[in-house]
């Protein structure tokens, strides 16, 4: 069951106090309606692609209720500043470098060293996040593959019975998602077009590259991802590890495990392994980097629900590079 909440006083106390328990709220931000999860925790932002139904980890926005805020999980330098006074709250997404301070979960940010911020231009999504007093990552709360939702009734069609609740609060204005522009680099860099035009962001932040025009020079939104990946090689779909190689578990462990291995989840829940996917991979590369061993064996997950999007990382991960 889905709770329905007005956006009261009561209903936002009542939808921080879910977020902050790990649970998925939905609430309304000027452009879509979002499916809300603390950033923070791994586990519940697992539980967003689990109830989406997302094929792939990308990595998310978190949303603040104030530059402030934002700015203790992103490296802010003078053009951020800028476009915040600017934009902020409103339909401008910032991808920044992320401070080594930031607690959001790795799997947010899909093992990125940059994130998403965005300060939402609607005062009870405003209003929620300040009460929740975490970064609260959320991509539109549709189904994968949907339209995305600009009506409560849009988020119960496609959600309800999958996430705790959601916060009523009548129509999006802009239904539009917000403009994504990368500032780690030294031009500014429209990766997704939005709520806001390349024309006035460049009157503010000067020339503005469009990510599309750029050639495969250039990160682009959906592949931004697949930078992540270990130092090591990867021998996918393994029973057992092999002399020289540290090891990576799903479900039951194999007989004898190398001195640098993990488990994804030993109790063999996809939740659970994805929420530890990308933190145990950097743990496991760097590890047996120092170990002198010279590859990672990865056991094989189910390709059942989030197995799909875990599975989708580790071909990723293992692919050869360029
Ligand atoms: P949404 O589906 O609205 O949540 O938007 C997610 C999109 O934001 C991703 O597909 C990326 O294009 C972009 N994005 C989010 N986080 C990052 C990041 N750390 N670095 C670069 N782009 C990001
Ligand atoms: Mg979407």
């Amino acid at each position: 069951m889905t709770e329905r909440l007005a956006a009261d006083a009561a209903g936002i106390a009542h939808a921080a106090e879910l977020l902050r328990a790990g649970e998925l709220v939905a609430f309304a931000t000027e452009t879509v309606y979002g499916l809300g999860a603390d950033a923070t925790n791994a586990s519940a932002v697992a539980a967003i692609y689990e109830a989406k139904g997302r094929p792939r980890f990308n990595p998310l926005i978190s949303h603040f209720p104030d530059a402030d805020a934002a700015f203790r999980h992103a490296a802010a330098d003078a053009r951020a500043r800028e476009a915040a006074q600017a934009f902020w709250p409103g339909p401008l997404t910032l991808v920044l470098p992320r401070r080594d301070e930031s607690d959001i979960a790795a799997l947010a940010t899909a093992g990125l060293s940059s994130v998403a911020v965005r300060v939402p231009g609607h005062g009870i999504a405003r209003a929620l996040l300040a009460a929740t007093g975490r970064p609260v990552a959320a991509p539109s709360a549709n189904r994968s593959g949907r339209l995305s939702p600009t009506r409560p009734a849009h988020v119960i069609a496609g959600l309800e019975g999958r996430i705790a609740a959601i916060l009523e609060s009548g129509a999006c204005e802009v239904g539009l998602e917000s403009a994504i522009v990368d500032l780690t680099g030294a031009t500014p860099v429209l990766l997704r077009p939005g709520g806001i035009s390349r024309e006035t962001l460049e009157a503010v932040l000067g020339p503005v590259s469009i990510a599309s025009e750029m050639g495969a020079a250039v990160k682009a939104p959906g592949m931004l991802a697949s930078h992540y990946a270990p130092v090591l090689p990867m021998r996918l779909g393994a029973t057992a590890p092999e002399d020289g190689e540290a090891w990576l578990g799903f479900g039951i462990e194999p007989p004898t495990l190398p001195p640098v291995s993990r488990n994804l989840s030993p109790a063999g829940d996809l939740v659970e392994a994805a929420a530890r996917l990308f933190d145990s991979l950097h743990e496991l590369d760097a590890a047996a980097e120092l170990a002198g061993l010279q590859r990672i064996a990865v056991a094989r997950v189910p390709e059942r629900g989030l197995g799909a999007a875990i599975n989708d990382r580790l071909a990723r991960a293992a692919a050869p590079r360029s």
